[in-house]
């Protein structure tokens, strides 16, 4: 009987190590589109992040060569500091965050994080060394616990306890009569957008990246929801290197540097109050967006 038991329960340390990889690759497939020809180069060596500055040095991309997406992109943000991407859909945002996380190699230029670049080191070590918050956030048919856990799989509870209440789900999470044991996902309790992205913060902060990358997502979360999620993201953002690819200029106002990217190319950069004293694409972009706030207002008002 013994013997029988040890074995099960081998297979069941073996079995969720094989969830877990499969877990990963959906993950990377799905959200991300990985390439598979990324190669390490031979004897590369691991990125030895220390401060998490973060360079861009002319960055050329394109996905297919009659396709050019990125053109010149060149910019400095220095440790801890956060730079908000903004600029119509199709302007190559969400691109800038693949070419950082090496989904795919650029086709021009180089991109360099504290003085290395990233094409000559581990791709295993540079993606340990940044946090994504995707648009939309895969939950696992598994309990919550299961699925906070996932942005470290060793992490203690005390250490995922903590992420969530960093991340404001905790009190949430416990006041579920299935507490932390909830499952959640395709058959289990469906968590709205922002709880979502509250779980996908969450794994972010486990993870305990140098850098993180938010991608704002471009559904609609109610505004109070939307302004507690920027809250959230405003105190972890603090201790990293952040990268926010903005959908809603409200999100950028305090970023310590904003890129207008327009068809690939860096238009204007600067911060919030010089971007709109300068008069120019960000300003026209910031009263159009304030034009239609203020006309959904209205129709709201209107309605009630
Ligand atoms: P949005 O605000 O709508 O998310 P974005 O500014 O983030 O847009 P990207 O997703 O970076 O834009 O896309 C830039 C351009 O690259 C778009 O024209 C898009 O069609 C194209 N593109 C994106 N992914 C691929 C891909 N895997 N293969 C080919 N073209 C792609």
């Amino acid at each position: 009987m013994l013997q029988l038991f040890i074995p099960l329960g081998f297979l069941g340390i073996v079995y969720r190590q094989i969830k877990y990889a499969l877990a990963d690759m959906d993950l990377v497939f799905k959200l991300l589109e990985r390439q598979p020809e990324i190669e390490d180069q031979p004897n590369a060596p691991t990125l030895a992040l220390t401060e998490g500055a973060i360079r861009f040095e002319q960055v050329d991309f394109h996905y297919q060569p009659e396709r050019p997406i990125l053109h010149g992109i060149d910019f400095t943000l220095a440790p801890g500091q956060t730079l908000a991407v903004v600029g119509h859909s199709g302007a190559g945002k969400s691109t800038l965050s693949r070419l950082l996380f090496r989904f795919y190699d650029v086709t021009g230029g180089r991109i360099v994080l504290d003085g290395q670049n990233i094409r000559s080191v581990t791709q295993e070590s540079l993606r340990a060394a940044i946090g994504i918050v995707p648009q939309d956030t895969v939950l696992f048919n598994e309990s919550i616990y299961y699925n906070l856990a996932y942005g470290r799989p060793e992490a203690s509870r005390a250490e995922i306890e903590r992420a969530a209440e960093m991340a404001h789900i905790r009190a949430f999470i416990e006041s579920l009569p299935d507490g932390w044991n909830t499952v959640v996902g395709e058959r289990g309790l469906k968590l709205s957008g922002g709880e979502k992205q509250r779980v996908a913060i969450a794994r972010a902060i486990l993870k305990r990246p140098r850098i993180l990358i938010f991608d704002e997502a471009t559904s609609s979360l109610d505004s109070h929801t939307e302004q507690a999620i920027q809250q959230t993201l405003a105190e972890v953002a603090e201790n990293h290197t952040t990268l926010v690819i903005a959908h809603r200029l409200s999100t950028v106002v305090d970023a310590d540097r904003i890129l207008v990217l327009e068809q690939g190319r860096i238009r204007e950069q600067g911060r919030h109050r010089e971007l709109l004293d300068a008069g120019g694409h960000y300003a026209a972009m910031w009263e159009l967006q304030q034009r239609e706030i203020r006309a959904s207002s209205r129709q709201l008002s209107a309605a009630s």
